[in-house]
C-alpha cells in the first residue's frame, strides 16, 4: 500500500485513528503498508506542526500504529518525507532559494552545515522508526520534494560540492541512503522512492535516472519504488483519465538494471491490471494506494477470486487528494468509512425492519446496501430499467469509464445482501403502507433555462446527448460550465481510443525519453467539433471543479480549442442560433446545437407527498439538496442514514 497523507496524522487522537485505519488494511491482506510522509525535522514539515519524527517521545506514539498492524499480521514501513520548497510554512528549506509554483513560501537556502544535519536527521528518523516497531522506512526521493530538488538543476543552482554537475547533485540522496543503512543495520527495509520521470523541464535524463538507481542500490536500499511526476508537473499522473497502469512502462525501462526488486505505481486499481503488469515483466512488485482507501479488503477478495466484490477506486480524487489539499481529513467517495473507521460502523440492526428505498442512484444504492448489511429487509425501487441514476450518464464520458465499476460493485452487493430490486417501477404514495421506513433518494433533474426558444429543435439536454446519443452537429454551444458542462465538452470534443500511447502523446510525454523530464510537444487528436462553453458568472470557467483535477479538465479543453466565455447573458434561441450578450455586447452564436447543462433541481415532490402520510420518510442525495451535489455527498448520506435506521 503506497504512501498517502490522509490528514489523520494531524487530527485529534490521530495515532489511534491511524492505527484503526492501517490495521483494517493489514487485516484485509495488504502485504506491506507504507505510511503517509513523516518529516525528519521541522523544516521538512508538510505544513506547520505536521507529522514529524525526531524525538523518542514521538516514536512512542508511533508504537500504537505498528502494534495494531502487527497484531493483524501486517508489515509497515514509515515514509520519511522532507518537503523542501513544497513545505507550506516559513521554515521551508531547499538547495537553492527558489520558490515553487505551488507554495507561497520562498524556501531558505540550506547551508553546508544544514545539508549535513538534514542527512543526519533522515538517518536518526529511520532509527526512531525502527525503535517504534516499523519494519522499514521509505525514503521519499520523488514527486519534486527536497531530495528531488537536489537532483534536478532547475531547483539546484548551488556551486559547492552539493550542486553543479549531476554527480554532485545526487550526493544528497546517496548519502541519505548510505547513512540510513549504517544506522539501522542490515535487517530493516529501506525503500527508496526514485523519481523515474520528472515531467518538468530540465528534469533528469534516463541515463541519469539509471545511474542514480544503481548508486542507491549500492548505498543499501532494499527496494526501489517508482515516482512519476513532480507535484508541479502539468501532466495528469493519477487522475481517472490516466489509463489503468498507464505509467508501468517507465518501471519496465529500469527492469534488468538492478538486482533489488522494483515497484511500479499509478492508476493500478484492479487485480487483473496488477497481474498483467507483473506477467508482462513491467515490475517485480505493485503498489496501490487509493484502491485501499476504496476497499480495505481488496487483497483478500482478489486472493479468493471475489474480484466482482471489490469496491474499485475510480480515480476521482474527490474525497482523498482534494480533501488533503483543502486541509481536510481524507476519505473516499465510494467508501465514506475510509479514515472514519472509529465512527462509521456497520452493526446488526435491532429490530429488523422492512424498508423501501426509492431511487437507485448513488444515494439510494449506498443506503440500500448499508441497510441490508445490517440485516434489514430492503426493497429498492428504480423507475428506470437499470440501477445507477446519473452515474449511467457519467460513465459515458471519455475518461470516466471507471464509474462503471461502482455500479458493478453495487450490483453485486445488492445480490449478496439480498436486496429486492424492483426495476422499471415508479414508487408512489399507494406503495407506502407495506413499509416500516421509506428512504427517498429520487435524485435530480436538469434545470431548464427559461428563455425564449428553449424548445427549439436545436436544443438538447445533457441526457439527450450523453445517454441517448442524439446526433449533435459540428458547431455546439454548451450552456453552463459546471462539472457536467465540462464533461459534455469533453464528450463532444473527444476522438480516438484512450490507449497509453494516445494519452502520453496528448499530454506531451515522450515514451522514448529523448531529453530530461521526458516532455515533448503535445500531440492530441483535433476536436471533431467547434465548441463554445458558456457561463453567466465572472471569473475563470471551471473554478468550482476539483482542486487536483480542475486544471486537467481546463487544459484538456484548451487543447481541443474550446472557446470559453464568461459574463454571458442568454437572450433567446432561434434558427440563427443562440443570442447572447457577452459582457453586455450582443452576439449570435451560429451553432447547430445548444446543449443545456444549467445545473439541477431536486426531485422532492414524492417526499413532500409521502411526508403527509407517514413520519417514517427520509430524504437523501440530490432529492434533498441539488445545489453543490456530487456523488461523494450522495453516497455518504446513504451510508450515514443506513447505519442509523
Ligand atoms: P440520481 O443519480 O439522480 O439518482 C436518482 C434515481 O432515482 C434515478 O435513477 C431515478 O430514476 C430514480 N427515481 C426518481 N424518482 C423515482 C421514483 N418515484 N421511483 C423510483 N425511482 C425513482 N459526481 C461526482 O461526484 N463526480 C463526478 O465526476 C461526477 N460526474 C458526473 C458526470 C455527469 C455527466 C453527470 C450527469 C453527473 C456526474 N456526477 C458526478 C454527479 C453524480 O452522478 C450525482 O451527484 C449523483 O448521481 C446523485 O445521486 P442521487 O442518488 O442523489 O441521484
Ligand atoms: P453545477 O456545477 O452547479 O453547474 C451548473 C452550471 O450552470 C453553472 O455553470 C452555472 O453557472 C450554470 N447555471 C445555473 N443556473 C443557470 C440558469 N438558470 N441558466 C443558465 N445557466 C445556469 O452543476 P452541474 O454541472 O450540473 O453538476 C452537478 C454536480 O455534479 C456538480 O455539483 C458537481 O459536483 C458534480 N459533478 C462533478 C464532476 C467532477 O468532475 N468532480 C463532474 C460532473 C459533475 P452560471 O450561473 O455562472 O451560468
Ligand atoms: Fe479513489 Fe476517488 Fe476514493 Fe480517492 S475518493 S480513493 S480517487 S475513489
Amino acid at each position: 500500500m503506497g504512501s498517502m497523507h490522509t490528514g489523520l496524522e494531524e487530527s485529534k487522537n490521530g495515532f489511534e485513528k491511524q492505527a484503526a485505519y492501517f490495521a483494517e488494511r493489514a487485516k484485509g491482506g495488504v502485504g506491506l503498508i507504507v505510511t503517509g510522509g513523516v518529516a525528519p525535522n521541522r523544516a521538512g514539515w508538510t505544513s506547520p506542526f505536521g507529522g514529524k519524527l525526531s524525538t523518542k517521545s514521538e516514536a512512542k506514539q508511533h508504537k500504537i500504529i505498528t502494534d495494531a498492524v502487527h497484531a493483524e499480521g501486517g508489515k509497515i514501513c514509515m515514509q520519511i518525507l522532507h518537503t523542501g520548497r513544497y513545505g507550506y510554512h516559513p521554515l521551508a528549506v531547499a538547495p537553492s532559494a527558489i520558490k515553487s509554483p505551488i507554495s507561497p513560501f520562498k524556501p531558505w537556502k540550506l547551508s553546508k552545515g544544514g545539508i549535513e544535519s538534514t542527512i543526519k536527521d533522515f538517518a536518526s528518523c529511520a532509527k526512531l522508526a525502527q525503535e517504534a516497531g516499523y519494519d522499514g522506512v521509505e525514503i521519499m526521493g520523488s514527486e519534486g520534494y527536497l531530495i528531488n530538488q537536489f537532483i534536478v538543476s532547475k531547483t539546484n543552482k548551488r556551486t559547492d560540492e552539493w550542486g553543479g554537475a549531476y554527480l554532485n547533485r545526487i550526493k544528497f540522496p546517496i548519502e541519505i541512503v548510505r547513512r540510513t543503512r549504517e544506522t539501522v543495520g542490515k535487517n530493516f527495509i529501506i525503500i527508496y522512492r526514485l523519481s523515474m520521470l520528472d515531467l518538468v523541464d530540465d528534469g533528469s535524463t534516463w541515463e541519469e535516472v539509471v545511474h542514480l538507481a544503481k548508486e542507491i542500490e549500492k548505498a543499501g536500499a532494499t527496494i526501489i519504488n517508482t515516482g512519476i511526476g513532480w507535484h508541479e508537473a502539468r501532466v495528469p499522473t493519477i487522475a481517472t483519465m490516466v489509463p489503468r497502469g498507464g505509467f508501468s512502462w517507465v518501471t519496465k525501462r529500469m527492469m534488468g538494471q538492478l538486482s533489488i526488486p522494483l515497484i511500479t505505481t499509478n492508476r493500478i486499481n484492479m487485480p487483473d491490471v496488477a497481474n498483467r503488469i507483473i506477467a508482462d515483466g513491467h515490475a517485480d512488485m505493485i503498489s496501490m494506494a487509493r484502491p485501499f482507501l476504496a476497499d480495505p479488503e481488496f487483497p483478500i477478495k482478489a486472493l479468493q477470486g471475489r474480484t466482482d466484490e471489490i469496491n474499485t477506486c475510480i480515480g476521482c480524487n474527490q474525497a482523498c487528494l482534494d480533501h488533503v489539499f483543502a486541509r481536510k481529513t481524507a476519505s473516499c467517495l465510494v467508501n465514506p468509512r475510509a479514515c472514519n473507521e472509529l465512527t462509521i460502523n456497520i452493526t446488526q440492526a435491532q429490530p429488523k425492519k422492512k424498508i423501501a428505498v426509492v431511487g437507485a442512484g448513488p444515494a439510494g444504492l449506498s443506503c440500500a446496501v448499508t441497510l441490508a448489511q445490517r440485516g434489514h429487509y430492503v426493497h429498492l425501487f428504480e423507475a428506470h430499467g437499470e440501477i445507477g441514476g446519473q452515474f449511467n450518464i457519467a460513465k459515458e464520458i471519455p475518461g470516466k469509464e471507471e464509474f462503471t465499476e461502482t455500479l458493478r460493485y453495487y450490483s453485486k452487493q445488492l445480490e449478496l445482501h439480498k436486496v429486492e430490486v424492483h426495476l422499471n417501477t415508479h414508487f408512489d404514495e399507494a406503495m407506502v403502507k407495506d413499509f416500516g421506513e421509506i428512504v427517498v433518494a429520487a435524485g435530480v433533474t436538469g434545470r431548464k433555462m427559461n428563455i425564449e426558444g428553449e424548445n427549439h429543435p436545436k436544443v438538447l439536454t445533457y441526457t439527450d446527448v450523453v445517454l441517448h446519443k442524439k446526433p449533435v452537429g459540428k458547431t455546439v454551444a454548451i450552456v453552463g460550465a459546471g462539472g457536467i458542462g465540462f464533461d459534455v465538452a469533453e464528450f463532444l470534443t473527444h476522438s480516438g481510443a484512450n490507449t497509453v500511447e494516445h494519452f502520453m502523446a496528448e499530454w506531451g510525454v515522450d515514451m522514448e525519453y529523448k531529453k530530461g523530464g521526458a516532455l515533448m510537444k503535445t500531440q492530441g487528436n483535433p476536436s471533431p467539433r467547434e465548441v463554445y462553453l458558456l457561463q453567466r458568472s465572472k471569473g475563470k470557467l471551471g473554478e468550482g471543479l476539483g482542486k487536483t483535477t480542475g486544471w486537467i479538465h481546463r487544459s484538456a479543453l484548451k487543447m481541443k480549442k474550446v472557446k470559453m466565455l464568461n459574463e454571458v447573458t442568454y437572450q433567446k434561441i432561434d434558427d440563427k442560433g443562440l443570442h447572447i450578450l457577452v459582457q453586455g455586447k450582443p452576439q449570435v452564436l451560429d451553432v447547430e446545437n445548444i446543449v443545456v447543462c444549467a445545473g439541477q433541481v431536486s426531485n422532492n415532490q414524492l417526499y413532500t407527498k409521502l411526508k403527509e402520510k407517514s413520519a417514517r420518510v427520509h430524504l437523501i442525495g440530490g432529492a434533498l439538496e441539488a445545489g453543490d451535489l456530487d456523488a461523494k455527498r450522495a453516497i455518504e448520506q446513504g451510508v450515514k442514514l443506513g447505519i442509523e435506521l
